[in-house]
């Protein structure tokens, strides 16, 4: 929202801006003598008078701006500085002040809210770092975007690369089994990754891909603001939790994340778990803490 320059209260305490009794006396084709006398009044302040195109209809609408050394309120961009330091001589330049007016009136700034379709969108497009080159989709992250639970693996493979989806192919539907050895549907859950696209042969990410995707993750986090978050993988829990540690010690721990000190819980990534079908039992002693967790946040 643009903010109007605000003529400081001394201003209006020392200079009437309506007065209406001589007004009454007036007739057709007259000055208003009241306008003369406060621009008289202005100009002797070293205030400049500006007004508007809608003043040729509404007198009212006028707007005065101090000088520049008055103080005023203004989030405008820098352009608008034109405003804060006019002079007399700006007056000689009509064209150039009324068009620069008529955005102040007619033009209100927008402030759009951050939605998750920004991001994406943002994202779709994003060159940030080397992965743009080789990549077929970019994979955002899907699911419900007020679910309480958001699972947060490492990067897209193959097959999420080729699909534009997290989580596909047999890691995902191992994760499905997962979720749903929790008693909840997949679509209740909101799933991304740290990277949206993939590195080149499933490599691990580089720090510097890490550095500029990263931010994409955190404000998905803080628009979805799970009430806990479950990180898969050594690679995830790592980014997440800004640590070198090795899974072995993140794991069987609740650790924060974050503005909301949300709770998180590591456990393994389902592609490891194909390889090592002995560490599934592990990795459901992480979701029965996490779900432990839950029960205690909803109680
Ligand atoms: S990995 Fe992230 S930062 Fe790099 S190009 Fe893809 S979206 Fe951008």
């Amino acid at each position: 929202m643009r903010l109007r320059p605000v003529v400081p209260a001394s201003i209006h305490s020392r200079v009437p801006l309506f007065d209406p009794t001589p007004a009454l006396l007036m007739k057709p084709g007259d000055s208003d003598p009241v306008q003369s006398l406060n621009d008289a009044r202005l100009a002797a302040m070293g205030i400049v008078r500006w007004k508007t195109r809608r003043s040729v209809v509404d007198a009212d609408t006028s707007v005065e701006l101090a000088a520049s050394n008055e103080p005023s309120i203004s989030h405008r961009p820098a352009s608008s500085e034109s405003h804060q330091t006019a002079t007399a001589d700006d007056s000689m330049h009509p064209s150039i002040q009324e068009d620069t007016q008529s955005e102040d009136i007619t033009s209100d700034e927008v402030i759009t809210p951050e939605t998750l379709e920004i991001i994406e969108s943002e994202v779709s497009v994003c060159q940030k770092c080397t992965l743009a080159s080789g990549r077929i989709h970019t994979v955002f992250g899907s699911g419900n975007p007020k679910a309480q639970w958001m699972i947060i693996g490492e990067a897209p493979g193959a097959a999420e690369d080729a699909q534009g989806k997290p989580f596909v192919g047999r890691a995902g539907q191992l994760l499905t089994a997962m979720i749903e050895s929790l008693d909840m549907s997949r679509d209740a859950v909101y799933i991304a990754n740290v990277l949206k696209c993939r590195p080149p042969n499933n490599r691990d990410p580089l720090g510097d891909e890490v550095a500029s995707c990263s931010p994409y993750l955190v404000r998905q986090i803080r628009l979805i603001r799970p009430a806990i978050i479950l990180a898969l993988g050594r690679f995830a829990a790592q980014a997440l939790l800004q640590t070198q540690q090795p899974i072995s010690r993140l794991r069987g721990s609740v650790h924060r994340y974050g503005e909301f000190d949300t709770p998180l819980v590591v456990s393994y990534h389902p592609a490891y778990l194909l390889r090592s079908p002995l560490e599934k039992r592990k990795a459901w002693e992480d979701l029965k803490l996490a779900r432990r967790i839950m029960s205690d946040v909803v109680e």
